[in-house]
């Protein structure tokens, strides 16, 4: 399995957390970890009341960095 393979088996990440007054997002490593993984997540954030919102990795980190940058073809 090459890393184009891996990238296929990840479209999402929840990130769950006890505070009810603002929604937890992944740290910036994270962040770019998951973007090694590919551009296109969904980034679901939620709270202990149920609600939440979808991010798309884009949002959460903008103007990234991928492994496609690394080519020079
Ligand atoms: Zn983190």
């Amino acid at each position: 399995m090459d890393g184009d393979d891996v990238s296929n088996h990840f479209v999402a990440l929840l990130s769950c957390s006890d505070k009810e007054e603002e929604f937890i997002t992944p740290c910036g490593a994270c962040r770019q970890v998951m973007r090694e993984f590919g551009p296109e997540w969904r980034i679901i954030l939620s709270k202990p009341s149920g609600s939440y919102v979808i991010k798309s990795l884009h949002q959460l980190l903008p103007m990234s960095f991928g492994p496609e940058n690394l080519t020079t073809e």
